[in-house]
């Protein structure tokens, strides 16, 4: 009975979740949040039952320790030696990884070495991995990165057009994000292309965080995140793409500097800085219902970046067979989703059964109906299942 742990470190947290492989059966999840402080909180879901508590967490090596001894107490596992492989999740794997990793000195150095290109993400990730095995020193270790699925792109779809001296001697250029949720999205939507040789996919990952990769034969030729997440589509609190100008132009009327105006782009935009009413997508299309002006244009917006992506990769793949909505939104707003299908749907023939549509959160349903050019369908994504099934992979070879 081989358990394998998936984890997500950030700077003050810690989420986990363990599988019994290959099964893939859940049988925990939880998260450690604000660790560093006094009163940090430590969650875990087990069978039907969970479990809340405040208490000192100082740092992310007590955070593990309190994850492993509140398996052994809740009777989750019997001992320590069940847990056969962890499995990190690693925001920015650069131009190194194009797959998952085996966590060895070369695998620390090169996530290392990207840090500058995800200053808080990847070193809150080794922070992790150095915490786990200080405390199960035995397990095997695997690094699994987000951006690895898009590193099958074309030169041409992630170089940038800025002096190539800095392509080269930076490697400033798309990465792109998402990449384990979209590579997840696009293996189980092969059971509804089953007739297709050469499947050609749009996947739409929508949540706070949100991205669009365009998918052939199993692999990403184009993806809407850029160097960073920032990119793209417009996104919760985050602008997507904005002519650079925008940058110089706000930092001279504002006198803010251009650090602060990133943080601007990346925590105050989006969603957020249009509607001036939240970053969730529930708070704007309540103010979209009491009529609200502001709210009105930022769902329009999304609205429209997310259908000009789609346009791009229609072309960029040569048509398209299926078109997936996935994450936050996606999964769940079903207002969200019906617009945008009317928006693309004369151009790219769909349709769709905007009645089936209505109501379904969180469930995978087909939302195109026979007689449609494209599929569409509804699939809750799961990264952590992906994490789980690389890292036992890794332990069986
Ligand atoms: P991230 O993982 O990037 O933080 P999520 O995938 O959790 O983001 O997505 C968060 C977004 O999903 C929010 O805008 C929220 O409004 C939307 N969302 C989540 N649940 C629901 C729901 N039940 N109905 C409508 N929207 C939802």
């Amino acid at each position: 009975m081989d358990k394998v742990m998936a984890v997500n470190a950030g700077s003050s947290s810690l989420k986990f979740k363990l599988y019994e492989m290959p099964e893939e059966k859940v049988l925990c999840s939880g998260n450690a949040e604000r660790i560093g402080h006094e009163d940090a909180i430590f969650g875990i879901k087990w069978a039907d039952q969970s479990e809340k508590k405040v208490l000192p967490i100082l740092d992310h090596a007590a955070a593990v320790q309190l994850v492993v001894d509140a398996l052994i107490e809740k009777k989750i596992i019997k001992s320590m030696d069940e847990i056969v492989a962890v499995g990190h999740r690693i925001v920015q794997g650069g131009k190194y990884f194009s797959h998952s990793e085996l966590f060895n000195k070369d695998t620390e150095d090169k996530i290392e070495s990207l840090i500058p290109l995800a200053p808080l993400h990847n070193k809150a990730h080794l922070v992790g991995f150095r915490a786990f095995k200080k405390i199960l020193p035995n397990v095997t270790s695997v690094a699994v990165f987000d951006t690895a699925f898009h590193q099958s792109m074309e030169p041409q779809d992630y170089v940038f057009p800025i002096p190539y001296e800095y392509t080269e001697k930076y490697d400033c250029r798309r990465y792109g994000a998402h990449g384990t949720s979209h590579q997840y999205l696009s293996q189980e939507a092969l059971k509804y292309l089953k007739d297709v040789k050469h499947p050609r996919i749009i996947s739409c990952h929508i949540g706070s965080g949100a991205s669009i990769t365009a998918i052939k034969d199993g692999k990403c030729v184009a993806t809407s995140m850029g160097l960073t997440p920032l990119g793209g589509i417009m996104m919760g609190t985050r602008t997507g793409d904005l002519d650079p100008s925008v940058m110089n132009y706000l930092c001279a009327c504002t006198g803010k500097s251009v650090e602060e105006m990133y943080q601007i782009f990346n925590k105050k935009s989006g969603f957020l800085g249009v509607s001036e009413v939240s970053n969730d997508s529930r708070d704007v299309l309540a103010a979209v219902e009491a009529g609200d002006p502001k709210a009105i244009l930022a769902n329009k917006l999304f609205i429209r970046r997310i259908a000009d992506f789609i346009g791009q990769y229609y072309v960029r793949l040569g048509g398209v067979d299926l078109i997936i909505f996935s994450a936050g939104i996606g999964e769940n707003s079903y207002e969200i989703r019906e617009s945008i299908c009317r928006e693309i749907a004369p151009a790219l023939g769909l349709e769709i059964d905007y009645e089936l549509n209505k109501g379904k959160r969180g469930v995978e349903v087909v939302l195109s109906k026979p007689e449609s050019k494209v599929k569409v369908v509804v699939i809750p994504t799961d990264e952590e299942v992906m994490i789980a099934r690389d890292t036992y992979s890794f332990y069986k070879k």
